[in-house]
């Protein structure tokens, strides 16, 4: 009897494990060829002043709409670019896709925006990331001042001796620094003071958290103090409604980005976004 179940198990779990290995040996080949072609998309959300009503920054987000396959989310294929050596190429290319589009809203006259780009820890470590921001830069003749590099908690984690020689790097060339999905990580807060950052973005779970739980206005409060104190400019990442919105007006948090305001939005979608958005809606 233990042989049969033994048996049935291991094909069991034999079964759902190749699934596992199949689709994800299928993606890993997928990318690297969806990155020699250059067929990754990039889609912008826009990040918004609560006080004035304009819109700041764009962040750039990556989108794979594979012709078989259908979407898929980052969620999935970033964390296989990272496991397969390929999320250097892939950085770098949204990067500089990232910066062409700026090129062209800057061009359009909103030459006040800004971009930000989602920097994996990895990419940190197995490049380097100031010497391809100088390049971009100089490539499309952009002030470092309209970058800003969205970094997480994990990246500190990992080596944050060499982790503060490079962001001190970019800090020099002027490039703006965010540390994303703040409060999820494991890391202590004693980094806050140690690395040059210039902006948190608050987690969409505490944001959702808002309207649901009796202390999710409490972390908030505590989390935008902190920031406050630091000198770091807070925005809430996540917003979808309202409610949120008019809680965080009372906190004094300044920034917003959300499904509320806009979801990713294709470049071409970008231009109508930032021409029909009014301040006084
Ligand atoms: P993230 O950087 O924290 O980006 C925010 C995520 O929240 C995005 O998911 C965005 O679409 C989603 N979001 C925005 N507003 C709302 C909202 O109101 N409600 C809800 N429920 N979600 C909202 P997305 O685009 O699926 O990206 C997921 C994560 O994948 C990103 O989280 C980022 O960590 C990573 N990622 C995406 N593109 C890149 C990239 O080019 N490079 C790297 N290294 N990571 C990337
Ligand atoms: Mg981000
Ligand atoms: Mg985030
Ligand atoms: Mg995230």
């Amino acid at each position: 009897y233990s042989k049969i179940h033994g048996t049935n198990q291991y094909h069991f779990f034999n079964a759902s494990m190749s699934d596992h290995v199949n689709r994800r040996n299928l993606l890993e080949n997928e990318l690297r060829a969806a990155l020699q072609n250059g067929t990754l998309s990039l889609y912008f959300q826009p990040q918004i002043n609560i006080g004035s009503g304009e819109i700041v920054c764009f962040e750039a987000l990556s989108r794979w709409f594979h012709p078989e396959l259908g979407t898929i989310t980052p969620d999935e294929f970033i964390p296989i670019a990272e496991d397969a050596g390929l999320i250097v190429q892939l950085g770098q290319q949204v990067l500089i896709n990232a910066c062409k589009q700026l090129k062209v809203w800057h061009n359009q006259g909103f030459d006040e925006l800004r971009v930000a780009v989602n920097v994996s820890a990895k990419q940190f470590l197995l490049s380097d990331v100031a010497f391809d921001v100088t390049n971009v830069l100089q490539e499309y003749n952009l002030d470092a001042k309209h970058i800003e590099l969205e970094l997480t908690e994990s990246l500190i984690v990992d080596d944050p001796d060499k982790i503060i020689g490079v962001l001190n790097q970019l800090k020099k060339l002027g490039v703006k620094l965010s540390i994303d999905d703040f409060g999820t990580g494991y890391s202590s807060l004693s980094y806050l003071s140690r690395f040059p950052l210039d902006v948190l973005k608050i987690d969409k779970s505490f944001i959702n958290q808002l309207t649901t739980d009796k202390k999710g206005i409490a972390i908030t409060q505590a989390i935008i103090a902190i920031a406050h104190s630091l000198k770091l400019e807070v925005i809430a990442e996540g917003v979808e409604n309202e409610e949120q919105l008019e809680i965080l007006q009372r906190l004094n948090c300044k920034y917003v980005q959300g499904y509320y305001f806009s979801k990713p939005i294709s470049a071409n979608d970008t231009i109508a976004f930032l021409k029909n958005h009014n301040i006084f809606d």
